[in-house]
Order: C-alpha cells, then sequence, then structure tokens
C-alpha cells in the first residue's frame, strides 16, 4: 500500500512516495526547470553534420539540442491515404534515407520536439515529428494514419477504428467546411480509451486539434526559439502516471492546488482524483514521515544501516559504485552472520537508495566478502527482489570472481544530485582541497617564477586567512628567506571570500 504526499510552493513541486511508512521515491519539479520531454519548439538549425547525419539545433537552452537524420519526418504529402492493411506510422522505416543536409540547412527555422531530455554535458535529443497526447488519443499531425493501440484486444481494433475515422472526418470536414480534407493527421487510440464513448473520444479529437493549431499559429507569430507547446506538470503525473490501485491517498499540502488538480484530475483520471485529499495538518507536510531528512541522506555519500554496517555510494559520469561495510569491529565468533545480516539489510537500503536517488545507467555493488555459496545466493536473490518493486527496469548480474554485482537500471530523468547540487566550488568536486601549507608553497613559488620576470616594486599576496595566517606564523622564515632572495618586500591580504587552494598575486 502506498501513499502520495505532494508539497507545493509556486517554485517547487515535490511528490513524495511512501511505501509501510519509509519513502521510497522523490519528484522534483522546480518551474524554471521544468523536464523538456514533449516540449515542442520553434527551433533554429546552427549547424548541420553531414559526416554524422545530425544537427545541432538552437532551442533557446543552454546547450544546443541535438536532431538525427532518423528523427526527421519527411513532410506529408496530402493525396492517398494509407490503408488500414498497412498501419505503419513510422516513417524512419519507409526506406531509403534522405540526407540530412538536403533536409535541412542552417539558419533555418524548424518545428521540433523533445524526445529526450538533456543529461550532464548532452543536449536535448530532437524529433521533427510531433505527438501530443491526449487524454484517449495521441495526435500525430504530419501522419495521417488512425491506429489503435496493440495491447487493446485484435477482435476489437478493426471497429474502434473505423468509429474514430469516422470522428476524425466529421471534425476535419466541420472545420474545412464540408469536404473531408486529405489530411486529417493521425490518431492513435490509447489503451485507456478501449471503452471510451464515440462523445468522448470526439472530445478529444477536437481538443487534440485545437492545441495543434494554437501550436501551429504560434509558430507563424513568435520568434525562432520559442517554447510553443508543454506536456503535463509533476502535478498531473502523479495522476496520471504513479497512481495505481495499491495507492491509498494523495495529500496535497496547497489548498489553490488542490482544487486545479481535483479538476484537472475529475476531467481525465477519475479514479486517481478520487483519492486526492487537501493536507490542512499544522505540521508541514513532509514531516511526516522525516522526509526532508531522508532527502538529506539521500544526497550524502554515506547511508548508515540499522545493524552498525553503512553503505558509501559515490555516483560519477559513467556508473555509480556502492560500497557495503562493516561497522567497527565484528567478533570472530559470529563473523559469517553478522556480515550475511549486514549483506541483507544492505541488499535492501541499496535497492531503496537507488530508487530514491534515481540513479540510473551501471551500478556496481561490492558487497562484503561471503565465505558462504548460501549467504552469496540468498543475498543475491533478497536483492534481486527488491529490485523488482522498483517501477524503473532494472537488471542484476551475478557475483563476478571478485564478488562484486553488477547491475543496471534504466536511466530515467536526473538523478537526485543532479537535480539539487553542484560541484563543490571549494574542491571543483574532487571532495577533497589542498591543504594550507600547500596552498602557502604554491604561493611562494609562484612568487619566485613571477620575480623572473617582472620587477615590481613590492608583491601581495591575496590568499584566504588560514593561508595567510600560516605564512605570518609558522611560514614565516621561509616568506622573509624567499623576499630576501629575490630582494622584494611581500605584503600579505586575507580574503574570507578564497577559498583554501586559491590565491593571487598583486604587483605593486
Ligand atoms: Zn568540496
Amino acid at each position: 500500500m502506498q501513499d502520495i504526499l505532494i508539497n507545493w510552493s509556486p517554485q517547487e513541486t515535490r511528490v513524495a512516495l511512501v511505501e509501510h511508512g519509509a519513502v521510497q521515491e522523490l519528484h522534483v519539479e522546480r518551474t524554471l526547470e521544468r523536464g523538456l520531454v514533449g516540449n515542442v519548439y520553434l527551433g533554429k538549425v546552427s549547424r548541420v553534420l553531414p559526416g554524422m547525419q545530425s544537427a545541432f539545433i538552437d532551442i533557446g537552452l543552454e546547450r544546443t539540442a541535438f536532431l538525427h537524420v532518423a528523427d526527421i519526418v519527411a513532410p506529408f504529402t496530402p493525396g492517398s491515404r494509407p490503408t488500414a492493411q498497412a498501419p505503419e506510422r513510422d516513417h524512419r522505416n519507409s526506406g531509403a534515407i534522405v540526407p540530412i543536409e538536403k533536409q535541412v540547412f542552417e539558419g533555418q527555422s524548424l518545428l521540433v520536439q523533445v524526445i529526450k531530455d538533456p543529461i550532464g554535458t548532452k543536449g536535448a535529443r530532437l524529433s521533427t515529428q510531433i505527438s501530443i497526447a491526449g487524454r484517449l488519443l495521441v495526435f500525430l499531425p504530419q501522419d495521417n494514419h488512425v491506429g489503435v493501440s496493440q495491447k487493446i484486444p485484435l477482435d476489437q481494433r478493426e471497429s474502434l477504428r473505423k468509429r474514430m475515422q469516422t470522428l476524425i472526418d466529421a471534425a476535419a470536414a466541420a472545420d474545412s467546411g464540408g469536404a473531408v480534407p486529405a489530411n486529417t493527421g493521425g490518431f492513435i487510440l490509447r489503451t485507456n480509451g478501449e471503452d471510451s464513448t464515440d462523445a468522448e473520444l470526439a472530445e478529444d479529437i477536437a481538443y487534440l486539434r485545437k492545441t495543434w493549431s494554437r501550436i501551429r499559429d504560434m509558430s507563424m507569430r513568435l520568434p525562432p526559439m520559442s517554447l510553443l507547446h508543454q506536456d503535463l506538470s509533476l502535478l498531473q503525473r502523479v495522476l496520471r502516471d504513479m497512481t495505481s490501485e495499491e495507492t491509498q491517498t494523495i495529500r496535497i499540502d496547497s489548498r489553490e492546488q488542490f482544487d486545479v488538480l481535483l479538476k484537472f484530475g475529475l476531467e481525465f483520471m477519475p479514479q486517481a482524483a478520487g483519492k486526492l485529499q487537501h493536507y490542512k495538518g499544522e505540521r508541514p507536510i513532509f514531516d511526516l514521515y522525516s522526509i526532508d531528512e531522508e532527502i538529506a541522506k539521500a544526497l550524502g555519500r554515506r547511508v548508515d544501516l540499522k545493524s552498525g554496517g553503512y553503505l558509501v555510494v559515490d555516483q560519477t559520469e559513467a556508473l555509480t559504485t556502492v560500497d557495503v561495510n562493516t561497522g567497527g569491529f565484528v567478533g570472530a565468533r559470529n563473523f559469517d552472520d553478522t556480515i550475511f545480516k549486514t549483506n541483507l539489510e544492505a541488499a535492501q537500503a541499496i535497492a531503496r537508495q537507488l530508487r530514491l536517488r534515481n540513479l540510473g545507467g551501471i551500478v556496481i555493488v561490492d558487497f562484503i566478502d561471503m565465505a558462504r555459496d548460501d549467504h552469496r545466493a540468498q543475498v543475491l536473490a533478497e536483492f534481486r527482489k527488491q529490485l523488482a518493486r522498483d517501477r524503473v527496469k532494472t537488471s542484476a548480474g551475478a557475483f563476478s570472481p571478485l564478488g562484486l554485482v553488477e547491475m543496471t537500471r534504466k536511466r530515467t530523468r536526473e538523478s537526485l544530485a543532479h537535480m539539487l547540487c553542484e560541484p563543490c566550488a571549494a574542491c571543483g568536486g574532487q571532495g577533497i582541497v589542498k591543504t594550507a601549507r600547500t596552498a602557502a608553497y604554491d604561493v611562494m613559488r609562484e612568487i619566485l617564477r613571477e620575480a623572473r620576470q617582472f620587477t615590481p616594486r613590492e608583491f601581495r599576496i591575496v590568499a584566504a586567512p588560514q593561508v595567510i595566517e600560516l605564512l605570518l606564523d609558522e611560514e614565516s622564515q621561509h616568506l622573509a628567506g624567499l623576499s630576501d632572495f629575490i630582494g622584494k618586500p611581500i605584503s600579505l591580504q586575507s580574503e574570507p571570500a578564497m577559498g583554501q587552494g586559491q590565491f593571487d598575486i598583486v604587483l605593486l
């Protein structure tokens, strides 16, 4: 059984999924940094790379986005309507591909949709095939097929398709004042549209056509690099994607957003909307399950286990490593047992941390070495069982000869740490900084170097207070010796804003 808690503020929406009294998942959406998948932009081609059959497209973000030739859909030419026997909507598979340099050129304005969020140093990935998700249907304006989700039973598909085609033609004919135009756009019926009435379908068709015409209209009025359409917000996605039969309640601490979300939910996801509650408590909603403390822990390297052991989680660009440690002394008598229990507890804690931190890609777990094969097998079984509870796809291998378990977790959105943190400015993300003495010696070496090049009246060292203090005290003799050697006075200036390893040498 699950509960969903939503902490809303104008700048940020935070969602916690709680199971058995413990937070399992955290989702944060910042108003200024919403995920981009589904966004439609009017992009501007900034570079075409024929060698890579791709192009960089400026969509107004910090990093230019990436468009590969496989994601360029040839513009639809009105004419013959594809038959029902060939419900292939994906032009990528339709034979020879026209080289990218013949399709786009520098400076061109292009309607594009984000299909993959920017991650790390990679820019967003784009497609020129626009798809807009409605309640029951997905609309593909550049397409002309009418399809039905493969998950809908085969015997119902053809009649559903015919019903849809009639409704789509009717809507298009009404818009164009009589005759059915050759290009009405493509529609795919989603699984949840299986039992919908004609009225409901017609409503969704109208909504999607209207949304598309708004996008097209904006693309003609707005300058390049404008955002034309945005997918659902995190709040809305809680109802659409996170709520299941296991969800007991969805509590939100904002009256205003409760009303907005309830209205949205009643229209699109009535079942989920029935679980919505406005949280009126005195305590901040995230205090109910110490969620802020859990977030702080999920950002740290060390995670303490109840048994006394602990995990060390290190996230790098390439992979994540998790090291399992025993806490302090392990008695020789129950050695095997203690280690086995610590590893079992670690298996649970790691699976939970991966979800909480939303770590994706390769993860390598270094369990504490176990002497017994049956212990190893049980730890692995427990680990896989815990991973199976994850909504995101995972797969874990067996123990390697060195006792490591290698696993993967599908990358979805940014990890929690990427979302909330940045490399430490003082250490450049290394986790260590030069000692004050190392910095002091760096400074003195630099003065010696500069004294060979320049002949100022005086050198002035500007550095962090602890470095200056050292130069005034323990290192004062060395500094005086240096001053004698170069024949110039050296003065000191303390700069509290400087990191320990930073310094400046001013020539006076
Ligand atoms: Zn640091």
